[in-house]
């Protein structure tokens, strides 16, 4: 499904990333672990396509298709979904019509037909039940004053609207408690099957277990390090990332 060969960039001039291979096969949810600064986020701007990233080898395919020929919103309409550690404030947007902004942008692409704010309402208000979240969360603006617990229903309340085939998810951690990562976790595993994939970047192995992965991989200086079953997220919290890094 996702498949990264030697992906290597940079960002003014400096390297970043450095020859990245990794495959997540359709079904799969894998995780990126790795010390700070090792290039998760980078990796995950990369793929969402973000300015300012100048890449300078390698190669990434979804479903076969070259995805960094592709603009952002192509990548979104292929059935990828990105979400950012840093979520956007956007005062004065409506938290609902963003979020039918989003969906239609995807079903005009896909041919589908747009849903009108009734519609809308219906489908947010059952997928908001599913989650727990307060209706209210769609009259706010979009995450204008949530908490960090707030920010990551709305992001998850996001991906389960759209649906994607694959989610990659760059979750730091700080300042979420573990309510906020069991929204996350079950938000996640809720959507696992075999039509959805995912990559869940994490520092730390605390979310991991709430969402166990098929694989893990640890990235040092922009490079995977290490890959194994969910049993190396345990061993790195254990025994910190030195011995990988060492390694590297
Ligand atoms: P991680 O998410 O693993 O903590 P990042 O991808 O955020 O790592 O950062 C990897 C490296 O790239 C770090 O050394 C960081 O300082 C550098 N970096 C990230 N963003 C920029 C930027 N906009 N300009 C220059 N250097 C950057
Ligand atoms: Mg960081
Ligand atoms: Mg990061």
């Amino acid at each position: 499904m996702l498949k990264i060969e030697g992906l290597s960039a940079e960002i003014d001039g400096k390297p970043i990333l450095n020859g990245i291979d990794l495959e997540v096969p359709q079904g799969e949810l894998h995780a990126i672990m790795g010390p700070n600064g090792s290039g998760k986020s980078t990796l995950s701007y990369v793929l969402a396509g973000r300015e300012g990233y100048e890449i300078t080898g390698g190669s990434v395919t979804f479903d076969g298709h070259d995805l960094l020929a592709m603009e952002p919103e192509e990548r979104a309409a292929a059935g990828l979904f990105l979400a950012f550690q840093y979520p956007v404030e956007l005062p004065g947007v409506g938290n609902a019509n963003f979020l039918r902004t989003a969906l239609n942008a995807l079903r005009r692409s896909k041919g589908e037909p747009e849903l009108d704010a009734m519609q809308f309402l219906k489908v947010a208000r059952e997928r908001m039940r599913a989650l727990s979240m307060p209706e209210d969360m769609l009259k706010r603006g979009v995450n204008v004053g949530f908490s960090g617990g707030e920010k990551k229903r709305n992001e998850i309340l996001q991906m389960a609207l759209l649906n994607p085939r694959m989610a990659v998810l760059d979750e730091t951690d700080s300042g979420l408690d573990i309510d906020a990562l069991r929204i996350v976790a079950d938000g996640v595993n809720a959507m696992r099957g075999p039509g959805f994939s995912a990559l869940v970047i994490t520092h730390y192995q605390r979310l991991l277990e709430y969402i166990v992965p098929d694989r893990v991989h640890v990235l040092v200086n922009g490079r995977i390090a290490k890959s194994g079953g969910p049993e190396l997220a345990k061993e790195l919290e254990v025994s910190g990332y030195g011995s990988v890094q060492a390694a590297a």
